[in-house]
């Protein structure tokens, strides 16, 4: 029921939802990356195995598409599975940036998940959306529009 309660609920971030999505290089380590994600007392709503096209990651990362990086993210984004994510609780979308580390993996802490299992900008083990708006709109591309797509 909305609430003055619920409004309270929302702005605090409570029980908030985000998306990730361990890329390539991370999943050989997806149990310690996962242990780390309920350590930082975050949970895993849903998740799902897939390989990804060059449609949806066309999409997923339009803000970088005409970077002279982008031929080398979309080979490395194809060149093996992928696990999409949702992850929930107080605070996710912050608390799962900050768990991350940095984009370049040689910059993240020895305790954030790209500092341990990345290796540079383009290998950095881990996607999280950047904010609450990003997460629905993630949430709603990778999950939800899923069975509209064509995937291999
Ligand atoms: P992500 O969106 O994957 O969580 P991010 O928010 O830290 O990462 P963005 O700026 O959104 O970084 O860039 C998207 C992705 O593009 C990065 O994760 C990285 O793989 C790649 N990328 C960004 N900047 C560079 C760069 N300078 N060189 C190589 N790859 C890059
Ligand atoms: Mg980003």
């Amino acid at each position: 029921m909305r609430n003055e309660y619920y409004e309270f609920l929302v702005d605090a971030n409570l029980n908030e939802e985000t998306f990730a999505m361990i890329k390539p290089d991370g999943i050989e380590n997806i149990v310690k990356i996962i242990e780390m994600i309920y350590s930082a007392g975050l949970k895993i709503e849903k998740y799902e195995v897939r390989h990804l096209d060059k449609d949806i990651l066309k999409e997923h990362y339009a803000h970088v598409i005409d970077k002279p990086f982008y031929p080398e993210l979309e080979s490395f984004m194809l060149s093996d599975n992928v696990v999409t994510m949702i992850i929930s609780g107080d605070d996710a979308v912050s608390k799962l940036r900050q768990l991350m580390g940095p984009t370049d993996s040689k910059e993240a802490g020895k305790d954030t998940i790209r500092g341990k299992f990345g290796t540079d900008k383009t290998r950095n083990a881990i996607h999280g959306s950047d904010s609450r708006k990003s997460a629905e709109i993630e949430i709603e591309r990778f999950f939800k529009q899923k069975q509209k797509r064509i995937t291999r």
